[in-house]
């Protein structure tokens, strides 16, 4: 231990009060007699004080003492106690500090907390030493919890980032790998109908049938489930999208289920997006997809449009269709998920689950609004972005 560091024996007291490890920065053993006198009457139960008056013995007491508070006088003949902040700040040590000094006056006293001082009490008011002490101590209490609950919270989403990234990994390795054999079975049940139709029995021709129509169907869940999988593999490719020409192309696209729907499409306000072309036209395509598929009796009425929220684009899909009751509004965004038989509407219940894959990782939402038998919105949200990272 240095020189200018003195270790005072504390003798216990019968109450039991909370302990304390205390490091002192004060050139004056009387006031450093009063300070600990303040804290030990009725309040705490000090089993260690530490007084030091400069650099050298204030690092070596953190390191030999682990205090868990520190006052400290602001002026000392060879020190500032201000000093000893920037300390504890480059060993990066949580300790609460606080200025214990004769006369400070009120602007240096905030200009103190400001530079991160926890509190300061003048010598002559040393009654209030305890109170201020057991506040600082709750705060640090407080801020360790927030700390660990913010450390727990990072693991748990860096956790789930990882068995995400593995699930993705693994539908896109299983659905690609799975083609192969899946063709075999296809084209060779194919095979077996065209040779053998009429030369086995009525059954067999039955059986071979359910086959290749099972086999076909899977083909067809494992591309929408590669496809799904592909929305996060390929990096967008943002560029500034004007949606009025994007739904030109949409509607190209559509053009025979809008003709054979006869769906009146109309758009307002549509304006340029920063966002992947290619998903854009996706989640439109899908949504307007949906919108005519999903009609009811009625001739489909579909609009588009696009208002400015806070931070967001805010667009919205309507349809006078068949609507969803409000129990299903979750459930219909996740993969393979439907409310109809598909003899009944056609499909295979991937391309909400896309729409959300593209919304989620451009920073947006998407969500339905919709009751059953009175038509659906979709809305969806795109943050305004800038090709430089600004807003727009
Ligand atoms: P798919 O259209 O292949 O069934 P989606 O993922 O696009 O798959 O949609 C999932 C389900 O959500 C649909 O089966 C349907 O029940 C419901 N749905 C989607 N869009 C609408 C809509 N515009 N109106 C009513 N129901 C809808």
């Amino acid at each position: 231990m240095s020189g200018t560091a003195v270790k005072l024996a504390i003798e216990s007291s019968a109450v039991p009060k909370p302990k304390l490890r205390v490091l002192l920065v004060e050139d004056n053993s009387l006031d450093a007699e009063l300070v600990i006198r303040a804290l030990r009457k009725n309040s705490f139960d000090v089993e260690a004080v530490m007084i030091v008056q400069d650099e050298d013995s204030f690092i070596e007491a953190l390191g030999t003492h682990s205090p868990e508070v520190v006052l400290a006088d602001y002026n000392l003949p060879n020190w500032k106690g201000m000093e000893a902040l920037t300390i504890l700040r480059r060993q990066n040590l949580d300790i609460p500090m606080i200025l214990v000094s004769g006369a400070l006056g009120d602007v240096l006293a905030v200009e103190c907390i400001r530079q991160g001082a926890t509190d300061y009490v003048l010598k002559d008011g040393l009654a209030r030493l305890p109170e201020v002490v057991r506040r600082a101590l709750q705060e640090k209490y407080e801020r360790s919890l927030r700390h660990q609950a913010e450390k727990d919270l990072a693991k748990k989403a860096d956790e789930l980032a990882r068995s995400n990234a593995d699930l993705e990994q693994f539908a896109y390795v299983a659905s690609h790998d799975l083609q192969e054999p899946l063709r075999m079975v296809a084209s060779y049940t194919q095979l077996l109908s065209e040779r053998y139709r009429g030369k086995l029995d009525e059954n067999a021709d039955k059986f071979i049938g359910y086959a290749s129509e099972g086999a076909l169907r899977m083909q067809v869940l494992i591309q929408d489930l590669l496809a799904f999988s592909r929305v996060g593999r390929a990096n967008a490719t943002c560029t500034n999208v004007d949606c009025k020409s994007l739904m030109e192309e949409v509607r190209k696209s559509l053009a025979s289920a809008i003709q054979e729907s006869g769906a009146v499409i109309t758009e307002t306000n549509l304006p340029s997006v920063w966002t992947d072309r290619t998903q854009m036209s996706q989640v439109l395509q899908n949504l307007i997809g949906n919108a005519i598929k999903f009609r009811g009796k009625k001739l489909p009425i579909i609009s588009i449009r696009a208002e400015k929220t806070g931070e967001h684009w805010l667009f919205s899909v309507t349809d006078n269709g068949i609507g969803i009751s409000s129990e299903f509004a979750e459930n219909i965004f996740v993969v393979f998920q439907r409310l109809h038989a598909r003899t009944e509407y056609p499909g295979n219940g991937i391309g909400l689950a896309i729409c959300k894959k593209i919304i989620e990782r451009g920073g947006g939402k998407i969500w339905v609004e919709s009751q059953a038998g009175s038509g659906s919105t979709f809305k969806f949200t795109i943050p305004f972005q800038s090709a430089n990272g600004g807003k727009t």
